[in-house]
């Protein structure tokens, strides 16, 4: 018989009352079903490019009305400049260096997020969760690297960037891809939006009485830009409008399937982008609205993004200045599915639900801006500092000395504070510094 020493007993208890708490944490709203996740996940929209967000012209009356219900982050980031990385940050809630995807992947790539990676689907599959990523996945094309090797039960979209069809650098037709087949070739980049939302609303309508997590990163607005015919010369806002008018749309229709599933009160929907508007397009670019610089940029208009929360009935509407980032998502998630993080990682993402169910003020935190493997800036509290840079952004010559902004009084980035704070200045320099030092690749 086996001796039962105070130890042991008292090892169980507690890990009878861990399990418990992870249970209650897991079930404890919505009478204890589980929580499905929704990421809408757009491909190079501006800070400025919807209705709620300051937007005079494209009407998104879908978004507004989802973050007028909900919690609309005016500080939400994501982890990149670019789309792969971006993309890499917010599935692993770890910074691209940590992937080792700082890059752009294009159709000649033999590389894509590594298989050790733990993505969002994978943590979430661990509770049966159902697992789809509808539209652009741009984290390698290979067989190895494909949505369905990361966690993904169903797949259906572009495997890259929807411009990566350039006949000089030698890439193939645009391939349109379900699971591990190309399905169409050329795409028809006109239907994309419409085919995404088709597929996203028979996704849940076929996993409604199971939790779910769907993905769905729109091609769009990435140039080229395309929209359906219904959405053609429609906007104030051009061409470019006509795109956004048309993933407002997508987002309704989502959010429609939901509650026609009647699984609207058990959903967390989320809505943002990649990076900010690629303004070198000009009219084809979206709008950083108030914000500084461009995709590509390390200012705030390179990666601040909308950042829409909708949860009915779970979130007091607010618009919510706390700091927030795409590295967030898989915490939160674990934590509202009441699965364990993935063990032996390191994730930079917090868990945001004591923000986001009881309106916690988050712990101070740092939250470092990289553009490829270029630790460029890091942002404390209100303070963002940025060192100095001197190149080129898309083909403009770009340079500046060490800048140091307060966020929270000039989200503009005009005023250059560093020589008044040089202290400050030295202060996050030396977290730059640190933070260097430490080694990103391990786990
Ligand atoms: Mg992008």
């Amino acid at each position: 018989m086996e001796q039962i020493t105070r130890r042991t007993l008292l090892g169980r208890l507690g890990a009878a009352a861990g399990a418990g708490v992870l249970a209650s944490r897991g079930a404890a709203a919505a009478g204890g079903r589980p929580r499905n996740f929704v990421v809408v996940f757009c491909d190079d929209l501006g800070y400025g490019d919807l209705g709620c967000y300051g937007n005079g012209q494209i009407k998104t009356p879908r978004l507004d009305a989802l973050a007028a219900a909900g919690v609309r982050f005016t500080d939400f980031c994501s982890a990149a400049p670019v789309c792969s990385p971006s993309r890499a940050a917010l599935l692993t809630g770890r910074y691209p260096v940590r992937s080792g995807i700082t890059r752009v992947l294009f159709p000649q790539s033999e590389n894509g997020l590594p298989e050790s990676e733990r993505t969002i689907a994978e943590v979430l599959k661990g509770r049966g969760y159902a697992t789809a990523c509808i539209g652009k996945w741009h984290l390698g094309h290979l067989p190895p690297f494909l949505p369905m090797n990361h966690g993904f039960d169903y797949y259906f979209g572009l495997p890259y960037s929807n411009d990566m069809e350039k006949n000089q650098r030698g890439d193939p037709p645009l391939p349109l891809m379900r699971n591990g087949k190309i399905v169409e070739q050329p795409a028809d980049q006109t239907a994309l939006t419409r085919r995404y939302t088709e597929e996203a609303v028979a996704f849940i309508e076929r996993s409604k009485d199971r939790p779910f997590f769907l993905y769905v990163p729109h091609s769009m607005p990435h140039v080229p830009i395309h929209c359906g015919e219904a959405f053609r010369g429609k906007s104030a806002g051009g061409a470019y409008g006509d795109v956004i008018e048309e993933i407002d749309w997508s987002v309704g229709r989502i959010v429609d399937a939901l509650a026609a599933a009647g699984v609207a009160k058990h959903t967390l929907v989320v809505f943002t982008s990649d990076n900010g508007p690629w303004t070198h397009y000009k009219e084809h670019g979206g709008s950083p609205g108030p914000l500084r610089g461009q995709k590509g940029t390390t200012f705030e208009g390179g990666m601040r993004e909308p950042g829409i929360f909708y949860w009915p009935g779970r979130l007091t509407p607010r618009v919510e200045p706390a700091f927030a980032s795409t590295l967030d998502l898989l915490p939160t998630f674990a934590a509202l599915a009441g699965v364990d993080l993935p063990e032996g990682v390191t994730l930079d993402g917090r868990d945001l639900t004591p923000l986001l169910l009881e309106e916690t003020p988050p712990p101070e935190r740092e939250f470092f801006y990289f553009l490829a493997d270029d630790l460029q800036a890091v942002r404390r509290g209100d303070w963002k500092y940025k060192r100095p840079f001197k190149g080129k952004v898309y083909g403009e010559p770009l340079e500046h000395g060490a800048l140091l902004f307060n966020l929270r009084e000039d989200p503009g980035e005009r005023n250059n504070l560093a020589d008044a704070h040089p202290e400050t200045v030295a202060a996050l320099e030396a977290r730059l510094a640190a933070f260097e030092k430490t080694d990103w690749r391990t786990p």
